[in-house]
C-alpha cells in the first residue's frame, strides 16, 4: 500500500488510479469511482458494492437517486447533445456547498459508468474516474 501524501496526492510517480494489473474492479455504488479487488474482500467480493466504509455508510442516502434524477431531467429538457454544468442541478443556495457538489459529481460518475451520460472536459469525453476540475455533462 502506498502512503498518501498530506496534500491528498499519491507519492510521485504513482497515480491514484494505479492498481495492480489483472485484479478485478467494480464501480462504487456511492462515489461512482472504480476500485480494485482487495485481499480482505476475498470471500465476499461478489457482494462488495462500495470502495470504503465511508461510501458504504452513505449507501442509503436519498440524495443519490434524487441527484441522478435531477441530472437526467435537466439534460432531457435541453436540446439533444447539449451539456450542463453539474452545479445547475443544485439550487443557488447549495451551489457553494462543496459536499453537495461532490455528491452531484458522484451521481454524474455513476451515470457515466452506467453509460447513461458522458462527462466532458474542454469538449472532450473523459474517464469518469479521472476528471479533475470543471466538468460538463451530456446525455449519451
Ligand atoms: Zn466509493
Amino acid at each position: 500500500m502506498h502512503a498518501v501524501r498530506c496534500n491528498g496526492q499519491p507519492p510521485r510517480g504513482i497515480t491514484m488510479r494505479m492498481a495492480p494489473p489483472n485484479l478485478p474492479t467494480k464501480v462504487c455504488a456511492t462515489c461512482g469511482r472504480t476500485f480494485a479487488w482487495r485481499k480482505k474482500w476475498a470471500r465476499q467480493w461478489a457482494e462488495v458494492a462500495h470502495c470504503s466504509d465511508r461510501c458504504r455508510s452513505r449507501r442509503n442516502r436519498k440524495e443519490k437517486t434524487e441527484l441522478e434524477t435531477r441530472i437526467l431531467i435537466l439534460l432531457a429538457q435541453r436540446a439533444r447533445g447539449a451539456t450542463i454544468c453539474p452545479s445547475e442541478v443544485l439550487p443557488d443556495e447549495e451551489k457553494q456547498d462543496a459536499e453537495r457538489m461532490d455528491s452531484v459529481r458522484a451521481a454524474a460518475r455513476r451515470l457515466a459508468h452506467d453509460a447513461t451520460i458522458d462527462i466532458l472536459q474542454r469538449g472532450v469525453v473523459v474517464d469518469p474516474d479521472g476528471a479533475r476540475g470543471p466538468i460538463r455533462l451530456r446525455l449519451r
